[in-house]
């Protein structure tokens, strides 16, 4: 049913979506200018997107590389609500708009005022009181994919910064700082192995930045990009890079290095890690009892990747001036297939229907100029053309997008 479903949707004429020939004005990063142009994603209205078809599949493959990384090492998935009880939030001091400006609140028709979450400590520590008693119990690390919603007074650079936003957040729930530490650990080489599997790996740093009360240092990661907000500082190896806000004399003498020694650059965050210690356990009385029939707050930890985020980044960096790039492990498909003249399109017609799935089969009856230049646009790894002509050579094109380079097979 799913294989019937994917084969009458991508096919180009039986999908809604066009190419379009200009994005709206206000949007000026190159990335966010294709995604809108090449229907991966509709701007409603500034820093709210919807996500198409294309786009949706893109947002789908890069959930699947992070959650298989973090199954890996004993994650489990969960979705919470995104309607938010003020009550944790009031004990642990962020319903206050002055101390959380970023809040979407909304009033219940029967009284009272809900929250619209723009992360999941509190409810998460809330929820687990009704799971965590004893030692025998921890550790636990749940994490979700879910929409998050926060007020930031500016968006930015298409879906890299936006009002309502897709992120994976893992909290983790520890009985020792040994336990928190290894899981940290474990986390910091997941994200390492996600950002490779997603194409970014070689531009993206584990930073050090601010830690907040607990801890002396959290973790970022950043992308290298132009139309990134953040800047990034890195010695000559990049075997130490840090954040703009942590750059001062006494954290440069504890990481061995020197002003002088660092270059900066643009980038953006796609991910952070964070020891929590026991920030949100204490005040919403999440603890445990140890071996000796002690009680003490649970350990935490929360780690973040802007899902959404990072597909706007990949876009930004991979694009050329023709289109988008996608790197193959998150294309919504793996070949553009264009047929030209009639045996052509008979010919690419019965490959499609082999290959449902991974090829986006562009039957649309356009001049092949048109669909060569939709083909880059969109960006798909590769694309395949079958003509009267190769075929008449017992042949087809294959070329690859992001080198341009074309094969004959
Ligand atoms: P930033 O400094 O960019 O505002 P943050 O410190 O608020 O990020 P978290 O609250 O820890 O970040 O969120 C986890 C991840 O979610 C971030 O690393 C980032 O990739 C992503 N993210 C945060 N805010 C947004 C937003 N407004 N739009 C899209 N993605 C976001
Ligand atoms: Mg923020």
């Amino acid at each position: 049913c799913f294989a019937e479903f994917e084969h009458l949707l991508w096919i180009f004429s039986k999908t809604f979506i066009k190419t379009l020939r200009s994005a709206p004005k206000d949007e000026t990063a190159r990335g966010a200018q294709f995604l809108i142009r090449a229907g991966y994603a509709h701007k409603e209205l500034a820093g709210v997107y919807d996500y198409l078809p294309l786009g949706l599949r893109v947002l789908e493959r890069i959930k699947s590389i992070i959650r298989e990384e973090l199954n890996a090492i004993g994650c489990e998935e969960v979705l919470m609500s995104t309607l938010q009880n003020p009550d944790p939030w009031i004990k642990t001091d962020r319903w206050d708009i002055e101390k959380m400006d970023i809040w979407f609140r909304t009033q219940l028709a029967a009284g009272g005022e809900l929250g619209l979450a723009p992360t999941h400590e509190e409810p998460i520590t809330n929820l687990l009181k009704s799971y965590i008693k004893s030692y025998k119990d921890l550790p636990v690390y749940t994490y979700q994919f879910q929409t998050k919603f926060r007020n930031e007074l500016r968006a930015k650079s298409g879906i890299m910064r936006t009002r309502e936003f897709i992120m994976k957040d893992l909290y983790s729930f520890s009985a020792s700082d040994e336990e928190h530490e290894t899981f940290y650990h474990a986390v910091e080489q997941a994200y390492a192995r996600i950002y490779t599997r997603l194409g970014i790996g070689e531009d993206t740093y584990q930073t050090f930045a601010s830690g907040g009360v607990f801890s002396k240092y959290s973790h970022e990661f950043q992308t290298l990009t132009d139309v990134g907000e953040d800047t990034i500082y890195y010695n000559a190896d990049r075997s130490v890079v840090l954040n703009e806000e942590v750059l001062n004399d006494e954290v440069l003498t504890e990481l061995g290095v020197q002003r002088n020694e660092l270059e900066s650059a643009k980038a953006a965050e796609v991910g952070n890690i964070f020891t929590l210690k026991t920030k949100y356990s204490a005040p919403l009385d999440l603890s445990f009892t140890d071996r000796d029939g002690e009680r003490h707050p649970v350990l935490m930890g929360c780690y973040g990747i802007g899902v959404s985020r990072v597909m706007g980044v990949i876009a930004e960096k991979f694009a050329d001036e023709k289109g988008l790039v996608w790197p193959e492990s998150i294309a919504p498909f793996k070949v553009y297939l264009i047929g030209i003249g009639e045996k052509g399109m008979q010919q690419a017609g019965a490959w499609y229907q082999g290959h449902a799935g991974s090829i986006f089969f562009d039957d649309r009856d356009l001049r092949p100029g048109e669909k060569f230049a939709d083909s880059e646009l969109i960006g798909l790894p590769y694309r395949l053309v079958v003509s009267d002509k190769t075929l008449a050579a017992d042949s087809c094109e294959l070329t690859t997008r992001a080198t341009g380079e074309t094969k004959i097979l």
